[in-house]
């Protein structure tokens, strides 16, 4: 038997830093390149505050690309360039007066690969991203961050007695719930997932479904997937991407996700929905 997922415990206190409300978090017209090579072509699409948006899409088609310039992690590549605005909550996230940490702090990033840091333990993984941003906190405050980011995480239960063992240690799948719980310890407004479940067994792939679930009652969510039963299960909204041979990636098709699954308007959206691609 598979055991019960740990439910967000409105009684454990979260930490120091006050609330944040739910943001919505908005592309406009993004088109991407690499050298001369574009690769997104004005795709624009709006991911709801505190709603799940899945993008889907074969393989190539720029969906990780997309991502990485909603947390501006694009720009890290020498070669990229951007045109287009990402607005979090109508602020655009480039403005020139804005500071890239706010970015990266406001925006969390969970990759396919889980990827704690191995050699250091559970609890110092969890507050590792304080250090990063220079948030400062008194060791109490630390405990009930690391409590209540491992609780939100789905990992609380089966760490809890051994904190200062290493991140190293743990199963992928709990490796990947570890890193979910550091990427909350700064208090993102939005979680940026690409392919958070597709190097884990199907287990811990619904332990994370159901992290996912309960986290977005607090964090606006965008998860990239190949798994389109996933996609159904946890997206109030999909996006298909999708890049003609030599051309750059667009969306074909966007909306509720149940609708989309059950009447897609495009033809390539209902082949590729149905395993025919
Ligand atoms: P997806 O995540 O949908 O598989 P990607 O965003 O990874 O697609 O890739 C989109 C396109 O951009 C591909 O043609 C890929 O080869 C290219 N690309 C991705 N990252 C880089 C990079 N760092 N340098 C050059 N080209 C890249
Ligand atoms: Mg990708």
């Amino acid at each position: 038997a598979i055991a019960p997922v740990p439910r967000l415990d409105p009684a454990i206190p979260v930490d120091a830093a006050p609330a944040t409300a739910l943001a919505e978090l908005e592309a406009r017209e993004i088109t991407a390149w690499f050298g001369n090579h574009k690769v997104l072509d004005r795709v624009s699409l709006t991911m709801p505050a505190g709603g799940i948006t899945a993008l889907i899409g074969p393989s190539g088609c720029g969906k990780s690309t997309f991502l990485r310039i909603l947390n501006r992690m694009h720009e890290l590549v020498p070669s990229a360039r951007l045109a287009g605005e990402v607005l979090l909550d109508g602020e655009d996230i480039y403005d020139p007066g804005k500071r890239l940490i706010d970015a990266r702090r406001s925006i969390g990033m969970v990759f396919q690969k889980p990827n704690p840091f191995p050699a250091m333990s559970i609890r110092e993984n969890v507050l590792a991203g304080l250090k990063l941003t220079g948030t400062k906190m008194r060791g109490s405050d630390k405990d009930l961050l690391v409590e209540s980011c491992l609780v939100k995480g789905g990992l609380w239960n089966e760490v809890k007695d051994r904190l200062d063992a290493p991140g190293g240690g743990l199963s992928g799948g709990q490796q990947q719930r570890l890193c979910i719980a550091r990427s909350l310890a700064i208090r993102p407004r939005v979680l940026l997932m690409d392919e958070p479940c597709s190097a884990l067994d199907p287990t811990s792939t619904r332990v994370i479904e159901e992290t996912m679930l309960d986290l977005a009652r607090e964090v606006t969510i965008v998860i990239v997937t190949h798994n389109m039963q996933q996609a159904a299960r946890v997206s109030d909204q999909c996006a298909f991407f999708l890049a003609a041979q030599g051309q750059p990636g667009v969306i074909v098709e966007h909306g509720d996700t149940t609708a989309m699954f059950q009447g897609p308007q495009d033809p390539r959206t209902y082949d590729y929905v149905n395993g025919r691609f």
